[in-house]
């Protein structure tokens, strides 16, 4: 799952890639990345002509041309950035900071990319930034793999390619016949591209594919470049839908509802529970990573949540980023923390700005808490406000809310656009949704006043415990059917019992809700095969803070027709017809 780092060697401002002994960046970069690809690739006339520009880069680098083109979209035009870069050499944390610590112009832009910075996983990230003006959709990995994904799940056309690899004769698979065509089938007439190699094959391989390709000399700086435009008819552009309507204000539909307000869309969300909605009644949940660490779909989903949403949350209302300790319980035994450290990278260096591995003695340092074995420490990982968080959320004046009866009729799908489902226990209530495997399962927190400090930090294991001023949130039991107020609260009691051990604890008050499940404890998130567009973005189970904005993302880009942000195989597993396939595999048939 990790990536290894690219290897530079700075030579004062200067920065060099090792392996391929070229330079990776100047201390005139900025203005060398405005001539070659913002000005040769028309960046703000085109943004100034459209309400979404695509821009799709090769070799992301030390995301100069990204703040250049973001810095451009932003000042000169009311657009919105979509920015899908590919990178098989990602930078370290370290480089990043100090490219960061280093920038003279656009400083908020470098701000915003370095906190937190991508972490060195393999595979699709995603970042939101200026108020959800510019989208970052970055590939680490190889650039065939990275195309080719991009050709199958995005829709629209990319409108301007800047191919900043490695120079060809150190880089030759960057610049091939297969990555020109494949540049060409995500690309519409007069899409334009700029290149800062000049190389003759490089040119021919272009005109070939169907560019058409000038050399512009750069003097008196020392290169020439490459820039022309698609001369043929390619993809089109899906209409954007003028407006959606998001049934369910919890943190999944205000999340769905927020990103395509962000992404000029009007939203119209309807819930029955109004202010007294399912999550109002929890108001204390840990955003942590649910880490699995074999590599499967169902890990990446899990690492890849927890990375686009401890970042989308920051600075929102209703997040704090407190970190995280996680110890060893029945869920997370010896073998599975040490399996989990071992595929994120073992305490490496690189990766301790998300995930730390501590001795007992090191979380009971951290935490002033009783811990007796190893745990996990999330340093960017934090605690959620669900009513504060989701009144945040859906502050938008794109966002209109309704009170709705919950009568889920097929006339409702009447209403002009898309329809996502966010209504977790109420989705299967909807025409055509009663065959979705999805239940509810029941559960409590409790508030108690605390005569000693119990942890300066939220800790999770067995149950979870988050501190305040003078006290603690208990939680949080799981209940098939609904318990009593006191069996529940006797639960959790004895979930945290070894972090409490000694405390005098006075009860102040439960919270009781539901969490909507699915089958196969995986969320709901994607397009419904049915004839009205009816869209799921659901069944979070334990973990909704942390899945619910990746789904919002992945939804609301799959609506508007740019790639999800995660990889085929995230999707398909949370396909919301994977349900009606299993159910005819065993001969079940619905109409
Ligand atoms: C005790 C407890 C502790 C938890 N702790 C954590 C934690 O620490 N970390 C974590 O990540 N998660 C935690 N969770 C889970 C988390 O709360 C959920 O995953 C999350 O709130 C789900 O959000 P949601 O928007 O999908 O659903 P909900 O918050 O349930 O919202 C669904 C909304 O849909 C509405 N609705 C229903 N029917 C209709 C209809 N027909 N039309 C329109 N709207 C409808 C409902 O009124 C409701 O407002 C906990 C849950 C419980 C119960």
């Amino acid at each position: 799952m990790i990536i290894p780092a690219a290897q530079i060697r700075w030579q004062g401002d200067q920065a060099e890639a090792i392996n391929y002994d070229d330079i990776y960046f100047r201390d005139d970069a900025l203005a060398e990345s405005e001539r070659i690809f913002i000005t040769a690739g028309q960046i703000v006339a085109k943004a100034q002509a459209t309400d979404t520009l695509c821009i799709g880069e090769l070799g992301f680098g030390m995301g100069t041309n990204f703040i250049a083109a973001a810095a451009a979209v932003l000042q000169h035009s009311n657009a919105r950035l979509r920015y899908v870069a590919i990178e098989k050499h990602p930078l370290s944390p370290a480089d990043w900071q100090r490219v960061k610590r280093r920038a003279q112009q656009h400083k908020s832009l470098y701000q915003a990319l370095t906190e937190p910075v991508l972490p060195l996983l393999a595979g699709w990230h995603e970042r939101v930034f200026a108020a959800g003006r510019i989208t970052l959709t970055v590939f680490y990995g190889d650039v065939a793999e990275g195309l080719e994904a991009l050709a199958q799940q995005q829709h629209n056309p990319v409108d301007a390619w800047f191919l900043d690899g490695f120079t060809p004769a150190k880089n030759p698979q960057m610049w091939t016949p297969q990555i020109y065509t494949a540049l060409a089938e995500l690309s519409t007439r007069n899409t334009s591209i700029a290149s800062f190699t000049a190389a003759g094959h490089v040119r021919r391989g272009l005109q070939a594919a169907g560019f058409a390709i000038e050399r512009l000399d750069q003097a008196p700086h020392k290169h020439h470049s490459l820039a022309g435009y698609y001369a043929q008819s390619g993809r089109t552009r899906r209409v954007m839908p003028s407006q959606v309507t998001v049934h369910g204000r919890g943190i999944g539909g205000a999340s769905v509802a927020r990103r395509l307000a962000e992404s000029g869309v009007s939203v119209q969300v309807l819930d029955p529970a109004g202010e007294t909605g399912a999550s109002a009644r929890i108001n204390t949940a840990v955003m942590h990573a649910r880490l699995l660490g074999d590599g499967s779909p169902s890990a990446v989903f899990r690492h890849a949540s927890f990375h686009y949403t401890s970042a989308y949350l920051q600075g929102l209302r209703g997040f704090a980023r407190t970190g995280v300790l996680q110890l060893q319980g029945p869920n997370m035994n010896a073998k599975k923390l040490q399996r989990i450290c071992t595929a994120y990278g073992n305490n490496h260096e690189h990766q301790q700005h998300w995930l730390q591995q501590l001795s007992a003695a090191q979380a009971a340092q951290l935490s002033g808490a009783n811990i007796q074995a190893d745990a996990l420490f999330f340093p960017t990982a934090g605690v959620v406000d669900l009513p504060e968080l989701c009144a945040a959320l859906l502050d938008h004046p794109s966002i209109s809310q309704q009170h709705s009866d919950g009568s889920a009729s097929s006339t409702m799908f009447d209403t002009q656009g898309p329809h996502v489902l966010c209504s977790a226990g109420g989705t299967r209530g909807f025409p055509g949704c009663d065959h979705l495997e999805i239940s509810e399962v029941y559960g409590q927190l409790d508030r108690y006043e605390s005569t000693a400090p119990l942890s300066t930090l939220p800790i999770v294991g067995n149950g979870y415990l988050v501190p305040d001023d003078t006290g603690a949130v208990l939680g949080a039991s799981y209940e098939y059917s609904p318990w009593s107020q006191d069996k529940a609260r006797a639960h959790n009691l004895q979930a945290n019992q070894h972090l409490i051990a000694g405390a005098q604890l006075s009860w102040q008050h439960s919270q009781r809700a539901a969490r909507a499940t699915s089958s196969d404890r995986m969320p709901v998130i994607g397009r419904l095969q049915t004839e009205a567009e009816l869209w799921l973005a659901t069944a979070f189970g334990s973990m909704g803070t942390t899945a619910a904005p990746l789904a919002a993302a992945m939804v609301s880009n799959q609506i508007l027709g740019w790639s999800s942000g995660v990889s085929c195989a995230v999707e398909d597993l949370t396909d919301p017809n994977r349900f009606a396939r299993r159910q005819a595999r065993r001969g079940i048939r619905h109409r």
